[in-house]
């Protein structure tokens, strides 16, 4: 074992063996700085490169590795400046020619190498002239070596990712000189624990992962890895979670018979047994004497507008206020008729904070949530802005959370003195995001629609079959139902957007429907322009509405039957999930069609998969599938990855294990304040800074 003084993950690459300053630089540009990002960065994939062919028995087509005496080797200039550098070995079985493109250096290395035992693995090309190697890895056998010291032959190869600047050869040798320094690596899991799960120790997980001695070795060092990863975040988690229940909340007076009666005589119909039970969840939570932290997950439609009245209803009880924040004012604007209708009888008034208003009106707005005379806030992240404070706020709500980052959200948590927070979600959250970027909430799921509701069907029509779409929105407005047309994504400017809007709903007006009433959305029109349409639209004063995606979270209007989208492929698949489910909400049968000619296999696989399902859940794991976890997990803005090893589609279930175990051990040792779990403590809190980062973009 080389000596290690002085050596630790933390050590700058720049100082190991076989790597200066020149090379730091370029294993930077991979997000490697320090000895413990080198030992992260893994194998893409092996190659299993143990066993020698004889060179009389190779094939064309086939990778091997062979062993001979390099008997000459020479450089030929040929047509193009271009340089081949041809060797030839001999291993008493035949001769073969290797030969490399290009590296006219080669040849000076080989030469020295004569009558010397060279080991060669690459792919057999044909050649009219013979069998041929084409830029073989290779490796000599100095004399009396053993060949069990090799790094790219006789044993399985690892294949790193790489980048301009450094080749496969150099950096399985800087990865060989760095396993070397794998013991610096604390052992992080616990031993019952790895036990318990057949998981080997930190340095054993590391050789194998780079250097592995036999295939079957691969895969539980990864599997420790992965682990740990997932163990380090679950117990952030649940040190977060601790925390929070060890703050001082506002447990509230829940009178459950009382609020249900009361809900009862505001609410228009029957609740669903699952907004019931989430319902209760909620309330049991504000009754604690630590802050409510729950995630409300319920797919487009479910109903959670009425679960967030319920929990206002409570704080209100309590004399407490409640806020609820929005993405869009379209969205605030209707959160607002809704709550002000639902809460007029019983006396509580609502206040709207939005854009649009005169800026006296957000004056009085103001003060009256100041003195606590405005019991409900509704808004958009105007609630979280300068001057807007409470007198009294217990219940702060997100509606369409992942519109919102982590830091609008602690904002609104800080406008009231630890008040509950419920944030809620129409996109679907595939299990391994709230297990990871939501881990520290509760969990609560509307997994069930309002009766009567029909399954929106779904068609995908190509363009030139527009005519017939139109046909199809005639008959249904005939009917009495609604339309939204969207328009076509244009992304090279607002200004363009908002010209294609216009032009689209003129065409329809003057053109397709003259008989009919065509409104029209776009995100440049002014505040109070945007609520007049919606307001028709709502009053039924608009047959069909030409919108560009600003209605594409929480808007509810369930006489629209029927979405048209335009160019629907260059939609992603949530983006898509949401949009339809403008539709679909009321006991009439709608209808989503997606007009597109999709040019990418991607593209087509998304409307595939729409036309399909209604699933929300499944469309998400769909998306994460095709789109990959990077994009969701924010690491293409930052640039910094939140799993090194892990794969959180792949990895579900062992993240789910890491779960387990974590809580366990802090059922134990709730703040790891034991003194054996000293560097785990600090190991998480690294991981939580890194993720964090990584995540909040
Ligand atoms: P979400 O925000 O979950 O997408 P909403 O809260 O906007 O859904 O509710 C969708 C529609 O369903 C609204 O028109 C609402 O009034 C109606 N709704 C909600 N719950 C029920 C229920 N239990 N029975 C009938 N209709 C309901
Ligand atoms: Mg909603």
């Amino acid at each position: 074992m080389p000596a290690t003084r002085g050596y630790s993950l933390e050590t700058e690459v720049q100082f190991l063996r076989g790597v200066g300053p020149k090379l730091a630089q370029v294993l930077s540009k991979l997000n490697i700085h320090t000895l413990g990002d080198l030992l992260y960065h893994l194998p893409r994939r092996y190659e299993d490169r143990r066993h020698f062919r004889k060179i009389a028995h190779v094939r064309p087509g086939e990778a091997v590795t062979v062993a001979g005496k390099l008997i000459t080797v020479d450089n030929i200039k040929v047509r193009n400046n271009m340089t081949l550098t041809k060797a030839y070995i001999d291993d008493g079985s035949g001769v073969l020619e290797l030969v490399w493109y290009n590296q006219p250096y080669l040849r000076e290395t080989l030469y020295y190498l004569r009558d010397r035992l060279i080991v060669a693995y690459g792919v057999i090309k044909d050649n009219p002239f013979g069998l041929q190697m084409e830029t073989p890895e290779w490796e000599d056998l100095p004399d009396g070596a053993d060949p069990d010291s090799l790094l790219s032959v006789n044993r399985i190869v690892p294949i790193y990712p790489l980048t301009e600047g450094i080749r496969q050869k150099r950096m399985r040798q800087i990865l060989w000189n760095a396993v070397q320094y794998a013991h610096c690596a604390p052992e992080l899991i616990p031993a019952s624990i790895r036990q318990r799960l057949g998981l080997p120790p930190i340095q054993q997980a590391l050789q194998q992962i780079h250097f592995p001695d036999e295939l079957d070795q691969i895969e539980p060092a990864r599997r420790r890895l992965v682990f740990e990863e997932f163990f380090l975040l679950q117990l952030g988690v649940g040190l977060q979670r601790y925390q929070n229940q060890h703050e001082h909340g506002i447990a509230m007076r829940i009178d459950t018979e009382r609020l249900n009666a009361m809900l009862h005589r505001i609410v228009p119909f029957e609740l669903t047994n699952a907004q019931k039970r989430v319902i209760g969840e909620i309330w049991r939570d504000m009754a604690r004497p630590y802050p409510m932290n729950r995630l409300l997950q319920g797919d487009v439609g479910s109903g959670k507008t009425i679960v967030a009245a319920a929990a206002i209803l409570a704080a209100v009880d309590n004399q407490y206020q409640a806020a609820i924040m929005a993405p869009t004012e379209i969205l605030a604007e209707q959160h607002y008729i809704t709550l002000h209708r639902l809460f007029q009888p019983l006396g509580i008034t609502v206040e709207l904070l939005v854009g649009r208003l005169s800026s006296r009106q957000r004056q009085q707005a103001r003060e009256r949530i100041a003195t606590g005379r405005g019991m409900v806030a509704v808004g958009t992240h105007a609630l979280i802005q300068e001057g807007v404070s409470f007198a009294r706020l217990g219940l702060a709500i997100v509606d369409e959370q992942h519109r919102f980052g982590v830091l609008q959200r602690a904002a609104l948590r800080d406008k009231g003195v630890m008040p509950h927070i419920l944030v809620m979600s129409a996109t679907p959250i595939p299990r391994t995001l709230t297990l990871t970027l939501y881990g520290e909430l509760d969990v609560s799921v509307i997994d069930e629609l309002p009766p009567g509701r029909k399954p929106v069907k779904t068609h995908w029509k190509l363009p030139e079959e527009r005519i017939k779409v139109y046909e199809g929105v005639r008959k249904l407005v005939q009917q009495g139902r609604q339309a939204y047309i969207i328009c076509p994504l244009i992304d090279e400017s607002d200004k363009l957007q908002v010209r294609a809007a216009e032009e689209m709903a003129e065409h329809l007006q003057k053109d397709v429907f003259p008989d009919l009433r065509v409104g029209l959305l776009h995100g440049r029109m002014r505040p109070a322009e945007k609520e007049a349409v919606m307001e028709a639209f709502r009053a039924g004063e608009i047959d069909i509405l030409v919108s560009t995606t600003v209605i594409e979270v929480g808007v509810d209007v369930p006489n629209a039957a029927v979405i048209v989208i335009e160019d629907a492929d260059r939609f992603g698949l949530a983006q898509l999930h949401q949009l339809r489910g403008r539709v679909g909400r009321s006991i009439h049968q709608s209808y989503c069609v997606l007009i597109a000619d999709p040019k990418s296999e991607d593209a087509r696989r998304r409307m595939e998969i729409m036309v399909r399902t209604n699933n929300g859940f499944l469309i998400a794991e769909e998306d994460l599938r095709i789109r990959g976890p990077g994009e969701i997990f924010g690491t293409r803005q930052s640039g910094a990855p939140s799993f090194r090893v892990a794969d959180v589609i792949k990895d579900l279930r062992l993240l789910e294990v890491a779960r387990e175990e974590a809580f366990r051990l802090l059922e134990q040792d709730p703040d790891l304040s034991r003194p054996e779990h000293a560097a785990l403590r600090e190991a998480v809190n690294r991981f939580r800074h890194r993720f964090i980062l990584a995540t909040v973009s």
